[in-house]
């Protein structure tokens, strides 16, 4: 059994999202085309992002849960049109856990001369003896599942597939060496390329050669080290960049619990549960802060105590009053916040609330809190910000 397999969904989550960082920081971006897949160990499909995201901006909760067919099961936002790729590589090959699909201009560039791939250093050795193989029957989208089928069987069970024309496709039993067969796919067409741009190349390995070397050197301890490598490099391009690192991590964490992002928190209804309320989000049982949103309210907060001071001071009681009036039912909204996790269970809030029975203001919040939340922010949701609120 593959090692991804023993996973569980939020594992499985973040290492797609790290396939994407790595590919990024490797240089197989196409701005916002390309895309990876990682197999859903709970057998109900593949995880790969939305669309129109670039690899280096690809989080947690921008992937979706795709079927073998296409449909999208979980997550929001566009599914990608070449999702055939995956969804017909993954039914053909049980062995595979990790599906790249790049538009490498290296791969364009050498499948052009229709050439052989020749191991003209260590990477070439994993795609020739035999030549790497190429989907010929055309250069355009794999959109279709007969073309996806295509493309599928003419991988085979080799690792990697040249796409003449539109980039390749990689394979790996782990994200691990899935990143790595596209990242050295892309270099060995690289040193081809440069070595006939040079001239006419006369050395390579032969056969035995190739395969004494894929043991010597692309053994998975070291396809291992390579991805490792990329994993650094790619969190220390993240990290170069100014992002709200907690934000981000507690995203990562959650992503596969999270239906909508709201403006104040996030949405858990279930996929297949239609929401009665949209506009009242705050109120309902599937809202979900996760108690990341203080500083809002407490801004909000202060914001209320200026008025009533501004509004004492030229002696507005009336209006003082009222806003005293909200300001009490926003302080009650933070102090259920800020309550200590429903003491009826010892789950964890953040690994337990997909069931509305542990987190902090959700299923166990009072009638009167539910009000002051309803009462305070009033309606949330997709009038307020354009994002849907039921999913
Ligand atoms: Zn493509």
């Amino acid at each position: 059994m593959a090692l991804i397999e023993e996973r569980d969904v939020d594992e499985a989550v973040r290492l797609a999202v790290e396939a994407y960082q790595a590919l990024g920081v490797a240089g197989h971006g196409d701005l916002v085309w390309g895309h990876v897949s990682v197999r859903d160990p709970r057998g109900r499909g593949f995880w790969m992002k939305a669309s129109g995201l670039g690899f280096e901006e690809v989080v947690a909760s921008r992937m979706l849960l795709v079927g073998l067919d296409g449909e999208v099961l979980e997550g929001t936002g566009p599914r990608h049109i070449e999702w055939p790729i995956h969804g017909e590589i993954f039914r053909l090959r049980p062995d595979v856990e990790c599906v790249v699909h790049t538009h490498s201009a290296a791969a364009n560039a050498f499948a052009s001369l229709g050439v052989p791939l020749r191991a003209l250093s260590h990477e070439g050795v994993l795609f020739a003896h035999p030549d790497v193989p190429r989907f010929l029957r055309t250069g355009g989208l794999v959109k279709t599942k007969d073309l996806g089928v295509g493309l599928a069987t003419t991988l085979g069970d080799a690792r990697a597939c040249l796409m003449p024309r539109h980039g390749l496709v990689a394979v790996g039993e782990t994200v691990a060496t899935g990143v790595m067969a596209a990242v050295l796919l892309d270099k060995a067409c690289r040193v081809q390329l440069a070595a006939m741009a040079a001239g006419e190349p006369i050395s390579w390995s032969d056969e035995a050669e190739a395969a004494s070397k894929r043991d010597e050197i692309w053994n998975p301890p070291l396809l291992e080290s390579g991805w490792q490598y990329l994993r650094r490099k790619a969190r220390a391009a993240a990290a170069a960049v100014e992002t709200p690192p907690s934000e981000l991590e507690w995203i990562e964490e959650n992503s596969s619990r999270i239906r909508t992002s709201l403006p104040n928190g996030y949405c858990l209804r279930p996929a297949d549960d239609t929401c009665p309320e949209p506009e009242d989000c705050l109120a309902c049982s599937h809202f979900f802060t996760g108690g990341r949103f203080l500083p809002v309210h407490r801004q909000q907060a202060q914001t209320i105590d200026l008025l009533i001071a501004r509004a004492e001071a030229e002696g507005l009681a009336a209006v003082a009053n009222s806003h005293r009036r909200r300001g009490d039912r926003l302080k009650a909204l933070i102090r259920s916040l800020e309550e200590p996790i429903c003491t009826a269970t010892t789950h964890s809030p953040d690994r337990n609330f997909g069931d509305g029975s542990a987190r902090p203001g959700g299923a166990h919040r009072s009638a009167g809190e539910t009000a002051a939340r309803r009462a305070v922010d009033g309606p949330q949701g997709a009038t307020s910000n354009g994002v849907s609120s039921s999913r």
